[in-house]
């Protein structure tokens, strides 16, 4: 089932969520709940979605790219679920990533991400897994994170690089484009 979106001002984007228990995730609704989860950010398009984008404060968000109309630039990344995840950065390094959300409609803003992460997360059946996650890929999942402490991405944002969905592809796109292939070429992903 498609969920409807929470949109910034709702109070729910702005939790700390809570740890999901095995009990609570092994159970049919939340099985059920990670399903319509996966199914609307499909129906939304969006890179990955956060279980506070769908009104729950849980620790879970989802992150999958294949021929994504509204990143038409992003690397593919495989669905992976991830129940109760830690990130940890590891490399000093930033580079700026030209952010949108799908809780935020028609803006994107340029966000310093960290090219290099370990990802530690359950997968949907509570199984532990660790992954190293590069690149832009690597911001799509901070991105997901910064959801389930309450972080949108305007606030880490210099409001200054703002900007509506028309004005980045008339003036941000292709100078963005050449960016991402760079620190693909650097990166991987
Ligand atoms: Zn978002």
């Amino acid at each position: 089932m498609v969920l409807d979106i929470t949109k910034i001002g709702h109070p729910v984007l702005r939790e700390a969520c809570r740890p999901v228990s095995l009990d609570e995730l092994h159970s049919e609704a939340m099985q059920q709940f990670i399903d319509d989860l996966i199914e609307t950010k499909r129906a939304a398009n969006g890179a990955g979605i956060a279980a506070p984008q769908v009104g729950r404060a849980i620790r879970i968000f989802v992150v999958e790219v294949k021929n994504n109309p509204r990143y038409p630039y992003k690397p593919e990344a495989p669905l992976t679920i991830c129940v109760n995840p830690e990130l940890e950065f590891l490399t000093e390094e930033r580079y700026l990533n030209y952010e949108g959300c799908l809780s935020i409609p028609d803006l994107r803003g340029q966000v310093p991400r960290c090219p290099h992460i370990r990802v530690k997360a359950w997968d949907r059946s509570g199984e532990p897994f660790e992954r190293i996650v590069k690149g832009i890929t690597a911001g799509t999942f901070q991105h997901e994170y910064d959801h389930i402490e309450g972080i949108l991405f305007p606030d880490r944002s210099d409001p200054r690089s703002f900007c509506t969905w028309g004005e980045f592809a008339l003036r941000q796109e292709p100078a963005f484009r050449e960016h991402v292939q760079r620190v693909v070429a650097q990166w991987g992903e």
